[in-house]
């Protein structure tokens, strides 16, 4: 582990224009910098990178972090690689004091990957002299040119193939690395009589390997198992091979299998992926959005492809962004990818493409089969079965307001908001006014900051603009919704690290349901300048929540008799009486 400070000191000296100027042209705007976005597709800038505030924001497909975080995600560093880069160009030497084993462990990961190459090449190698093997991959009308683009191989039929290729075979690292299995002082390889597909990581290393059974027998396809390179839920088969066709069209199509993407590329479709055995995660589906403005999840036509689909609806639910189209392509029944492309050409797949469903049909298609409108219980289900859906989609308001209107016409109810929603305050106007100005993109970007942020949404901004200002959050109203969870997290956060730079504080949360919405909010603070007086909004703000909460409680009050209420909900009416002035 590298010790928190030292990153710390690192990120401080290192200059992040810099950085990203030597990947992607910057051109000066303001106090920031600005660029086509180097994580998607676009034709206006709305990248920008901060000097003051040292990191960078996409207001189009939300990418966001440190120089540290630009390393691993635009240049495909690893971590441990990333922090050494930096160091070695700000003269900064990396701690080793024998008890870390950064060093060690980052010298176990290159042997790893190491180990991975020349099972690869051994695998490679195997294919040209093994004839059954062959004649399976031609038979399937698999093109030798195709083969070794995606540099296929063997694993021959025997116990120990890789013996072979390595001259310790009682090497730990070689069970670390998922290549060998070792039970009960016997070893074996893991993967024997397969067709071996390389999976390859963003930079080409060979991570991990999937390998498909060539006659009958089980599993069909067996997968690496998770190791210190491999994380099923986060790589994606084909990504490295198809990176720049996915951009350049600006649209991915994620299928099922790797057999299926080889031969979309054999036939001319070189902008697929695969998951690897399982559903599509949401860290998977936010990096696919990253690269391109479309998904296409394309499933096979029966049950089971069907609840694939609903699974993979569910994961990208939160990475849902407005003006991304997420949609769902079901296969005719008997036929995946593969066969399509190899009997009816990619001109008719591209098409069949085209005809995909968008996600809002398929999300109230699968609904809308569950429950009967033409009873009032019927809809009553429907805008029930509806509302935790919906509420996922924290990252596209818009999306978020067309889904309600559908279920509202659907239903004819009017369907119940979140608290989020509701707590959009009335007060204020000229404050928020001004606010809301001050955070329009500027002309020539594609920013979509709310025309009218929320009084959390302003107050998490100032937080994540100056953390020192939790000490003035201290008797917040517990509310619930998104924005308020995520200022209340923030609040604690900066109370426990009193010390902590506003650039580190999305981290803090990676992995946790506020992450996306503080990295939105930390990106929309890139707009403050230093010197804009944030004051006036921060305290108009406050006042807006704490009145709201207050108006809240009173309107529950009203209508019941004092002698029904406890002590503790007398106080609070009459604190609700006490600021009920107009504002
Ligand atoms: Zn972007």
């Amino acid at each position: 582990m590298i010790p928190q400070d030292f990153i710390q000191q690192l990120l401080d000296r290192t200059d992040i224009v810099a950085l990203v100027e030597r990947y992607v042209p910057l051109k000066k705007a303001g106090a920031n910098y600005q660029a086509r976005c180097p994580f998607h597709n676009e034709k206006s800038p709305s990248f920008s990178v901060s000097p003051s505030k040292q990191f960078y924001h996409c207001f189009g497909c939300g990418a966001h972090g440190t120089a540290i975080t630009f390393l691993m995600e635009h240049a495909g560093y690893s971590f441990i690689d990333a922090v050494k880069e930096l160091a070695s160009q700000v003269g900064m030497t990396l701690p080793d004091d024998g008890k870390r084993v950064a060093p060690e462990e980052d010298h176990r990961r290159e042997k790893l990957y190491e180990r991975m190459d020349i099972a690869a090449r051994h695998y490679r190698q195997a294919l040209k002299a093994h004839e059954p093997a062959i004649a399976y991959l031609k038979q399937r009308g698999l093109a030798g040119e195709t083969a070794a683009k995606f540099a296929l191989g063997v694993a021959n039929d025997d116990w120990q193939p890789l013996a072979a290729a390595f001259a310790d075979y009682q090497d730990p690292l070689l069970v670390e690395a998922g290549l060998v299995i070792s039970n009960e002082g016997k070893r074996y390889d893991r993967f024997r009589d397969r067709v071996m597909f390389p999976i390859r990581n963003e930079r080409g290393q060979v991570i991990a390997f999937g390998g498909r059974i060539m006659q009958k027998g089980e599993p069909k396809y067996l997968n690496s198992p998770e190791t210190p390179l491999f994380h099923k839920g986060r790589e994606l088969y084909g990504l490295f091979e198809h990176r720049r066709s996915i951009q350049h069209e600006d649209r991915v199509l994620v299928v099922e299998g790797y057999m299926d993407v080889v031969m979309l590329d054999q036939h001319g479709v070189d902008n697929a992926v695969a998951t690897l055995g399982t559903a599509i995660t949401s860290d998977q589906a936010m990096r696919l959005l990253r690269l391109a403005n479309e998904v296409v999840f394309a499933f096979d036509g029966d049950a089971a492809g069907r609840k694939a689909a609903w699974r993979a609806l569910e994961n990208s639910l939160p990475q849902a962004r407005d003006g991304k189209l997420l949609s769902f392509l079901f296969l005719p029944d008997g036929e995946d990818p593969d066969s399509f492309v190899r009997t009816q050409g990619a001109d008719a797949f591209k098409k069949l493409c085209n005809t995909a469903m968008p996600l809002s049909d398929f999300l109230f298609n699968e609904l809308g089969n569950q429950t009967d409108l033409s009873s009032q219980e019927g809809k009553v289900r429907l805008a029930t079965l509806a509302q935790p859906y919906i509420a996922k989609l924290t990252q596209a308001p818009l999306l978020t307001r067309a889904l309600r209107q559908r279920l509202d016409s659907l239903t004819g109810l009017a369907s119940p908001r979140t608290a989020g929603e509701r707590n959009r305050p009335s007060g204020h106007p000229s404050q928020l006014d001004k606010f809301g100005k001050s955070l329009r993109p500027q002309s020539g970007s594609q920013g979509r900051a709310a025309a009218q942020p929320s009084a959390w949404r302003i107050l998490l901004r100032a937080l994540l603009h100056d953390p020192s200002r939790a000490s003035q959050l201290t008797d917040l109203p517990e509310v619930a919704g998104s924005e308020a969870d995520a200022v209340q997290a923030v609040v604690s956060l900066a109370r426990e690290h009193p010390e902590i730079p506003a650039r580190d504080i999305p981290d803090h949360f990676l992995g946790r349901p506020e992450h996306a919405l503080i990295m939105q909010a930390a990106g929309e603070s890139i707009r403050l300048d230093d010197d804009f007086d944030i004051n006036a909004d921060f305290q108009g703000a406050l006042s807006a929540v704490m009145n709201q909460a207050n108006r809240i409680a009173a309107k529950e009050f009203s209508g019941r008799k004092p002698s029904e209420m406890s002590e503790i909900e007398k106080a609070q009416l009459r604190a609700s009486l006490k600021t009920r002035k107009p504002v």
